[in-house]
């Protein structure tokens, strides 16, 4: 049998949102020296969520909590946390090598998650953070009493616009098909509230406003008439953009960019797993994410 080659770690896992902690903690638990990098916001999407829904046991807590108390069984797992981003990713064949963090690993785990899209319209670009957000939680308090809207039809834009609607007079949800996506309880706790409106097949075509947002110029689709509604601010939840770029050009992509995996999460190249919010067919919820980083942890664990 061929002896591994000589490396700082045997596993690294890059990103740590809720799918690479769960993925370093379960690689050192397997007994394996990890590494784990992250470029910013230590927690990833999850960490400006005020109340997480659908996580077993958690019911309820905030994103932050549950990204604190993931950090600590990282640390006391003995996992070697490296704050920085990884900027670039090499196969050397037997193992991989992340040149400018001075980094190598026989498997890598890649949890670097996603952004969240953006509406590409006129105006969203200058006035973000000037009434254009993608945080409830953060920048909601600012627009109480006001009218705001949300894009998106989702869990997300559902959960974000009912946190919204407790502080704003009123929140118009824009949504562009004829039904959500969300879950029913969220839908219908916001079609109870009557300070909750709603647009349906109904495209966002521009936010208008100088120094902060003032309106926003709405269509119907199938030819439908333009509307002109009046907001102070406007939060769009319009899904996710996964962030692969790490990964080898060759590797197997989705249309959305996601890596497609096979069930242990490895990509289809050799040593290379993909978790989370980067990969293809991600279920959504935090609950995919750790099953996801178990299943890699462990693949990769056994084929070492
Ligand atoms: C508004 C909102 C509300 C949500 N509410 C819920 C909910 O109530 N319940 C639920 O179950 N789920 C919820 N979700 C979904 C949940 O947040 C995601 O499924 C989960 O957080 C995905 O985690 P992840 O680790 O795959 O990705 P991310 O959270 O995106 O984490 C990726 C991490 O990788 C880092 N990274 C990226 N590139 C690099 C690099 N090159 N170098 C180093 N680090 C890098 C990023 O900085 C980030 O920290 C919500 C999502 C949103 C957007």
């Amino acid at each position: 049998m061929a002896r591994a080659p000589r490396t700082t770690h045997q596993i690294v896992v890059i990103g740590a949102g809720i799918a690479g902690l769960a993925a370093a903690t379960e690689a050192a638990r397997c007994g394996l020296k990890t590494a784990l990098f992250d470029d910013g916001l230590l927690g990833g999407l999850i960490t400006n969520v005020g109340a997480v829904h659908g996580h077993p046991g958690q019911e309820g807590a905030t994103g932050a909590d549950l990204v604190n108390a993931m950090l600590g069984e990282v640390l006391e797992a003995g996992v070697d946390y490296q704050p920085g981003a990884v900027s670039e990713l090499t196969s050397l064949g037997s193992h991989w090598s992340l040149p400018a963090n001075g980094a190598t690993a026989l498997r890598v785990i890649l949890a670097t998650g996603a952004e969240l899209r953006t509406l590409d319209v006129p105006g969203e670009e200058q006035l973000t953070g000037r009434g254009v957000s993608q945080c409830a939680f953060c920048d909601g308090g600012l627009y109480k009493g006001r009218d705001v809207a949300v894009v998106g039809g989702g869990d997300a834009a559902f959960q974000e616009a009912l946190h919204l609607a407790e502080l704003c007079a009123n929140v118009t949800m824009i949504l562009r098909g004829r039904k959500s996506r969300a879950r029913p309880t969220f839908v219908r706790q916001a079609a109870d509230l009557g300070n909750m409106h709603f647009r349906w097949n109904t495209d966002v075509q521009e936010i208008m406003g100088d120094d902060g947002v003032d309106a926003v110029r709405l269509k119907g689709q199938d030819g439908g008439e333009e509307e002109i509604l009046s907001i102070s601010a406007i939060f769009p939840f319009i899904g996710l953009a996964p962030r692969t770029a790490l990964a080898p050009e060759q590797a197997k992509r989705d249309n959305h960019g996601g890596l497609v995996v096979d069930l242990g999460m490895q990509t289809d190249q050799d040593g290379l797993y993909a978790i989370g919010a980067a990969r293809a067919g991600h279920g959504g919820q935090v609950a995919h994410a750790i099953a996801d980083a178990k299943s890699a942890a462990q693949a990769a664990w056994r084929s070492i």
